[in-house]
């Protein structure tokens, strides 16, 4: 007799963005004269650059060709891609991550999911709160995370790290220890950032407790400031204690083309000496098959000359929606953060509101769309999110709108 995996059926439903579907859908269909401006988007607008697009015909050509032709990609990814990386991502950064601790993925999406299969059954995981939801319920999946307090929203054997106005939505480091700890800088949802002492400080606990930091850098290559560090491996001790997840989403558009890496450095080991690199090569070889070769070139690309300028030009237009949004809402009267080092924008609702009910003012009164922060965990209560993603335009027009509210 089948039965279905009954951790998955622990999983509360995701109510956040189909709730905002539904009441954007009722609000439209009574207010059809109303133009609405989505700020609650989290995915890129802007086509992919042009230096990608002529490697994607390129290599779409060989695949047409017998002599050039291409089946099955290496299970880890095509070496002048994972040397491409090693070069122009971790070098110039004073790391020294070698090619072959480069694992090609289909984006960070599924390796922030996938990543916890080669940890124990018993492996006590710690979150920032507000977070990716993904890391979460991944783990839900796999049976750790205990019993769901429907009040609280939280789980019971979930170590959560508040980020809030109070710690500058920079997690303490936790006082019960976990054994996986994932973090992500640039947040999502926050747009926080630490410094590289800060993260540093992490490293040096996670070393000394031999826990292992998950570190989502999707958000890089939005960093603006100096201090910030754009990989963990910038930190000293990080290859015995982190794994890094990239991805080309937010850094070059690639969200619908799909293409991603995960970074297992050779020296990190479980408490058993256990190499954690060669488990994810064994995992990553027999559980996927390879990202395309048509996108690993397109990712090459990304690193020519003018893939750079291309995709820095993509970057700087979202961050100057992110400073339009960012200064609207103070000239507005709000607490806003983030927005500096990342295309998302945190601000702090009304005294007196909820986020969902500053979600339905924002709605009902400016015909603007964002995510209310209490969908991302309990410490986002209080705040909500707006992205950099949509157009100028709109971006200025919805503060205008805010503005006048
Ligand atoms: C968008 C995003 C990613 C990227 O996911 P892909 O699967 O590579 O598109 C990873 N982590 C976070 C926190 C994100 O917001």
């Amino acid at each position: 007799m089948i039965h279905a995996n009954e951790d998955y059926l622990k999983l509360p439903g995701s109510y956040l963005f189909s709730t905002i579907a539904k009441k954007v859908a009722a609000f439209t269909e009574a207010n059809p004269d109303k133009k609405i401006i989505r700020l609650g988007i989290g995915d890129v607008t802007q086509p992919l650059c042009p230096a990608v697009i002529e490697a994607i015909h390129k290599a779409t050509d060989e695949m047409a060709d017998g002599a050039t032709f291409r089946g099955y990609a290496p299970d880890l990814g095509y070496e002048f891609l994972r040397t491409t990386i090693a070069e122009k991502v971790f070098r110039p950064l004073g790391t020294d991550i070698a090619a072959d601790e480069i694992f090609v993925s289909d984006g960070a999406k599924s390796d922030s999911a996938n990543i916890q299969e080669i940890f124990t059954h018993d492996t006590k995981i710690a979150v920032c709160d507000p977070v990716y939801p993904v890391y979460v319920d991944t783990n839900v999946m796999a049976g750790r995370t205990g019993t769901y307090d429907e009040t609280t929203g939280l789980w019971s054997n979930v170590i959560y790290m508040p980020c809030t106005a109070a710690n500058g939505y920079s997690p303490e480091l936790p006082k019960e220890v976990p054994d996986l700890i994932y973090l992500c800088f640039p947040n999502n949802p926050t747009g926080a950032t630490v410094t590289k002492a800060q993260l540093q400080d992490w490293v040096d606990y996670a070393n000394k407790n031999h826990a292992v930091i998950v570190y989502d850098a999707a958000y890089e290559a939005y960093i603006s400031e100096e201090g910030v560090p754009h990989s963990i491996f910038e930190c000293e001790g990080a290859r015995t204690c982190a794994i890094e997840l990239r991805s080309f989403s937010k850094n070059a558009g690639f969200t619908g083309t799909r293409l991603g890496y995960t970074v297992i450095p050779k020296d990190l080991v479980d408490a058993d000496g256990v190499s954690l690199h060669s488990l994810w090569a064994r995992r990553h070889g027999t559980k996927f098959n390879g990202a395309p070769y048509i996108i690993q070139r397109a990712g090459e690309a990304v690193y020519s000359e003018e893939g750079q300028r291309q995709t820095k030009e993509q970057i700087a237009y979202y961050m100057k929606n992110a400073k339009v949004i960012y200064d609207g809402l103070k000239a507005a009267g709000y607490t806003v953060s983030g927005g500096v080092n990342a295309p998302y924008i945190w601000l702090q609702v009304p005294q007196g509101m909820t986020s969902w009910d500053f979600f339905d003012y924002l709605l009902e009164k400016a015909n603007v769309v964002g995510t209310p922060g209490s969908g991302f965990g309990p410490s986002g209560e209080g705040y909500f999110r707006l992205t950099a993603f949509g157009t100028y335009e709109n971006s200025v027009e919805a503060m205008e709108r805010i503005k006048a509210l």
